[in-house]
């Protein structure tokens, strides 16, 4: 087909601009975060099953995710995200992370309901957040 400059003027022919896709949508992991990726996947999951067990909740799907805003989350259907750099973590400032998220199963949103659970399920909740912040996501 041949088009004129008429054919684009009348709308007749519309230009759309792709933008050239990349080799990778993804940036390929670094070895070390490779390595928590692969300690993630082997780890977090069976704990966060255990945990929610332990407590009487109920988990949709776990995902290992990598991003530098969250070190969780959690969706209304149930679904639970958690961040690669928990494996940098120790123990217990990991559980307080998934006791954290499991409660927004209940509760999606911080208010005081949500905190007198985690009181409950975590009674050191406020130090274990405070020592949380001495840790960077990379
Ligand atoms: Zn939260």
């Amino acid at each position: 087909m041949r088009i004129t400059l008429s054919d684009i003027l009348s709308g007749r022919v519309r230009i759309v601009y792709r933008r050239p896709r990349r080799a990778s949508r993804k940036m390929k992991d670094t070895p070390e975060v490779e390595r928590l990726r692969s300690e993630a996947k082997a780890y977090l999951p069976g704990r966060l099953r255990s945990l929610a067990a332990l407590h009487g909740f109920t988990v949709n799907q776990v995902r290992i995710k990598h991003n530098v805003s969250n070190w969780g989350s959690c969706s209304t259907k149930g679904n639970i995200n958690l961040n690669l750099n928990l494996m940098r973590l120790p123990a217990e400032l990991q559980d307080y992370v998934m006791l954290h998220e499991l409660c927004h199963l209940r509760y999606m949103n911080h208010g005081p309901e949500f905190h007198a659970l985690l009181e409950a399920l975590c009674p050191n909740h406020k130090a274990l957040r405070k020592e949380l912040k001495e840790y960077k996501l990379i």
